[in-house]
């Protein structure tokens, strides 16, 4: 609360997350800026919105941003040329986009898109993902990359779809899959494109640190990879293995646990060419990070490198150890996913009430109130910036007391009311004088408790999965009246009937916050949030909770004008279509419902003319948005 800010909007600090794409405008709105078009002007999201609804398109709503999409793409492929051109590499690069990070045919096709001219490939690591990377037309040199757990359908369709010209490289996981490459081989006659998961033994920091190490679930430790040395020689397929695997875990924080996992890659990679196989791909998997939170530094939701640092590292690495080892330069490979798509896609949502913690006014107290209520009314009298933590502390006693009287059966309903109110402006009170105040210790974090919760129109389940279930930190700002100093703190609540449904931490200027500064709802307007970088694995790790489905979303262009292009728009999900995705058939809610209300008209509990309107309502829910329309 004691932020002493040039402008309301720096409260956010939109400067140092937004990375010049999300800026604050004149007039107080969010504007997004088009960095394919850097003279353009910013285009203000608020008037998107307003365009959209006047088409009928809603919040809450994904706004996934095409140019920011093809930016990434071009900003990941550029930086390891660029890399690769500095330090006099041998080898080039040819990126993968792994396809679980965001599945959605609207940004697998513009990937495909954008990536031709880098031949960027796809990563799968799942049969129906391979199905979708089958289904592009990619670039000839652009490889598909097969990860995970293989059957011997999943080995003979990359196998054959070679046929067609793709590069499907089947990364070997285990000697057992050896074995089903092998046995397909046989069966076919058409020999693979192999590679190979290592394990390697350095372990990151950050949420993924599980993922990295000994004790991680994929890729095969030396005694598994000269098993498979050897099943592949004797097979005759050892010349068909190209590509050396490793994987570190999502959003690596530290670039010095790239160069040290690229450096350890290198060991193996070095090891296996000595070992006779043909290797000519180094693929270091994902892990490229996001800072969601702008700090530049090496925590839970930054990072501490650039992608110019992190192709550069990488290249040097590779480029150093292969030198030594007297090996050519390999082709480099990644699959970064976070990185290319979160920054493209944000959610968008109304504010649909609040639940204040203060009162603007305080009830008069007499003697024939409780006497505790009278003291905790008296506790105003003696209110000052200098005992404002005393204060607090004797309000919560009484309050606390006067809660204890009430269980009790001492007090009744109406006297709890007026000492519940004589608090909550008690509360209001201390806020002001605290917002004033330049230290302000303890109460400060206390008054925390006290914030508003405002009641959000989205489901945290469905459209922010990775908040609920490891505490990811995305920016989240209102996407007006910045220009108007913050009057109130909140805490977002979603729709769902669940406590979990929350966000109560906020990344703003001076670090991150258990509250968000947020205004007085207007009266005569729509109040709107953004959740900014929301891209990579929110959309399909959400879940049906409370059958809240899909939102709707767009693709927008901008324009070097200053405008903006609809190039798609997918309707969220109708109560109709989740209901389907939990066993029940639309059709068969109807008949049910119609029975009841005909037997209700039977019994003469409803009038016969009230049956339209009934079934009508009914109909109208069962075909609508899931969501607070
Ligand atoms: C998840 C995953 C990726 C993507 O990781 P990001 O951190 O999103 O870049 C890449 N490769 C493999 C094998 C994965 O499992």
């Amino acid at each position: 609360m004691t932020h002493s800010v040039d402008a309301p909007h720096e409260t956010y600090g939109i400067e140092k997350w937004g990375k010049g794409l999300i800026v604050p405008l004149k007039n107080g709105e969010i504007g997004l800026k088009n960095p394919l078009a850097p003279d353009a002007p910013a285009i203000s999201l608020p008037s998107i919105l307003a365009d959209l609804d006047e088409r009928g398109v809603h919040v809450p709503m994904l706004v996934r941003i095409s140019s920011y999409l093809e930016n990434e793409i071009r900003h990941i492929n550029t930086s390891f040329r660029d890399a690769i051109a500095r330090a006099g590499y041998q080898g080039t690069y040819r990126g993968v986009f792994p396809i679980k990070v965001n599945q959605q045919a609207q940004v697998i096709d513009r990937i495909v898109e954008f990536g031709q001219s880098f031949d960027y490939g796809l990563e799968a690591g799942s049969k129906p993902e391979l199905v979708i990377a089958l289904a592009h037309k990619l670039a000839r040199d652009a490889l598909i990359v097969c990860n995970g757990v293989k059957d011997t359908e999943f080995v003979t369709l990359a196998t054959l779809s070679r046929k067609l010209g793709f590069n499907t490289v089947i990364v070997l996981e285990s000697p057992k899959e050896a074995d089903t490459v092998i046995a397909v081989y046989r069966e076919l006659g058409v020999e693979p494109l192999l590679g190979v998961r290592v394990k390697l033994t350095n372990q990151i920091s950050g949420k993924w640190q599980e993922s990295s190490g000994d004790r991680s679930t994929f890729g095969m430790n030396t005694d598994q990879l000269v098993a498979v040395l050897d099943k592949l020689r004797d097979a005759g397929l050892l010349h068909c293995l190209k590509l050396q695997h490793s994987h570190l875990g999502s959003q690596v924080p530290d670039v010095n646990d790239v160069r040290r996992a690229a450096g350890e890659a290198c060991r193996y990679f070095t090891e296996l060419t000595r070992e006779g196989a043909p290797l000519t791909h180094l693929d270091l998997g994902g892990g490229l990070g996001v800072d969601y939170t702008g700090e530049k530094r090496a925590t839970e939701n930054s990072i501490n490198y650039t992608v110019e640092e992190y192709a550069s590292n990488v290249v040097e690495t590779v480029g150093y150890a292969m030198d030594e080892a007297g090996i050519p330069h390999p082709t480099l490979v990644t699959e970064s996913g976070r990185a290319v798509v979160a920054t493209s896609s944000m959610l968008v949502f109304n504010v649909l009430e609040s639940t204040l913690y203060d009162a603007p006014t305080a009830p008069e107290t007499g003697p024939e109130d409780h006497h505790l209520l009278t003291d905790l009314a008296a506790v105003a009298d003696y209110l000052n910036a200098d005992r404002v933590q005393e204060c607090w502390n004797d309000a919560s006693f009484y309050r606390n007391e006067l809660r204890a009287l009430f269980r009790r059966g001492y007090i009744d309903l109406r006297q709890m009311a007026r000492a519940e109110r004589v608090y909550l402006h008690l509360m209001s009170r201390i806020k002001a004088l605290v917002a004033g105040m330049e230290d302000v210790s303890d109460v400060d974090n206390q008054l925390e408790k006290a914030a508003d919760i405002y009641h959000c129109n989205f489901s945290l389940f469905q459209s922010l999965p990775d908040v609920w279930a490891i505490d990811q930190l995305h920016p989240i700002v209102p996407l007006q009246m910045l220009d108007q100093p913050p009057d109130r703190r909140a805490v977002l609540s979603d729709i769902t009937c669940d406590s979990d449904g929350k966000v109560s931490r906020f990344i703003l200027a001076d670090g991150v916050s258990p509250s968000l500064p947020v205004h007085s709802l207007p009266a005569d307007k729509p109040y709107y949030l953004g959740v900014f970088f929301v891209g990579a694995y929110q959309e399909t790790l959400g879940d049906l909770h409370n059958l809240f489905g899909d939102t709707n979303v767009v693709t927008l262009d901008l324009r070097a004008d200053g405008g903006f292009d609809l190039l798609h728009e997918q309707e969220g999900d109708t109560i109709s279509q989740v209901l389907s995705y939990v066993e029940y058939d639309p059709a068969d809610c109807i008949a049910a419902f119609r029975k009841m209300v005909d037997g209700a008209i039977s019994a003469g509990a409803l009038k016969a003319s009230d049956r339209k309107l009934i079934m009508g309502a009914y109909r109208d829910s069962i075909n609508g948005y899931t969501y607070y329309e």
